[in-house]
């Protein structure tokens, strides 16, 4: 499927390519299955799926981190800039410009707003790097200036995303890899949060946004990929599949006039569509 219109030559050079991993978890849960996809640079690539496709752990994979969650990769590759990044350990990826924000807006509550930022500069690569970092995360986050000596555990749940995310961007990562940002926030802050990631993204960092918001996630990105129990069953540009039947059904509540509604059909959806995924597997 086309991938992004002719006038963004940008895309052809490719900051991530990952090719045919596939993840293990313990012996027997397979958790991805040859999954393939490419990150552009300066592009946003939005990572859909239910509960269970497996798109945390394609995070975790890319980050290094799989082992702190008893995984691990077991076939396939994940290059950054061309270079094989998959046998790396979590501060050697960071080093290289790959940083994550995990689910659940994690901060260091007991610390400061200061000090929190502080500690994600010590990835940078140079003290110019994290100079610059410093500036751009005042420029995006204005209010974590106004609480720069406040508790981090004190901030609301939106800010605490918003430092989570100006943590990261303290080492002058290349990649955000941003698990699940809008989880938990109010329609508004979900809508700040994407209007920030948007920009993160003009500025020319490349992201990769994990998001059950499908809405927000497609909105923002230019490319997307639908994972299901462990594949990639949709690839394409984010308003090819924002226009797709399967899409709309599942993930942005096509028809439905209420919440309960839409969350029946989508139920009913998955499970249809599961059936004949499975069926396609296997046949
Ligand atoms: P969610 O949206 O619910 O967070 P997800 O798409 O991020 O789901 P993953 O958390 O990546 O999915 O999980 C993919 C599969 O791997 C699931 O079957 C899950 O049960 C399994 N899994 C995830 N983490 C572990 C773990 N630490 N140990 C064993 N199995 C795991």
């Amino acid at each position: 499927m086309g991938v992004q219109g002719e006038c963004e030559p940008h895309h052809d050079v490719r900051v991530l390519s990952v090719r045919g991993l596939n993840v293990r978890y313990g012996r027997s849960v397979r958790a991805l299955e040859g999954v393939d996809l490419e990150v552009g640079a300066d592009s946003v690539l939005a990572v859909l799926g239910g509960n269970g496709a497996g798109k945390s752990t394609l995070l975790r994979a890319v980050s290094g981190t799989l082992g702190l969650h008893g995984g691990a990769v077991a076939g396939g590759e994940i290059r950054f800039r061309d270079e094989r990044i998959d046998r790396l350990d979590p501060a050697r990826i960071v080093r290289h410009g790959i940083v994550a924000v995990p689910e659940g807006r994690q901060v260091f509550a007991r610390m400061t707003v200061e000090e929190n930022l502080r500690a994600g500069g010590l990835g940078a690569r140079s003290a110019e790097v994290r100079a610059r970092a410093r500036e751009r995360v005042a420029e995006l986050f204005p209010v974590l200036g106004e609480r720069s000596g406040q508790r981090a555990g004190l901030l609301s749940g939106g800010e605490q995303q918003m430092l989570a995310i100006g943590r990261a961007l303290m080492s002058g990562p290349e990649l955000l890899l941003l698990d699940e940002p809008s989880l938990g926030l109010a329609p508004q802050m979900v809508g700040r949060i994407a209007r920030i990631i948007g920009e993160i993204h003009a500025q020319g960092t490349a992201v990769v946004l994990v998001e059950q918001n499908a809405t927000m996630a497609l909105d923002v990105a230019d490319t997307a990929v639908v994972l299901e129990v462990g594949r990639v069953a949709l690839t394409g540009s984010a308003a090819e599949l924002a226009a797709s039947d399967d899409v709309q059904r599942l993930y942005l509540g096509g028809h439905a006039e209420s919440a309960e509604q839409a969350e029946a059909e989508q139920a009913e959806a998955l499970e249809h569509r599961r059936g004949r995924t499975l069926s396609r597997w296997v046949g």
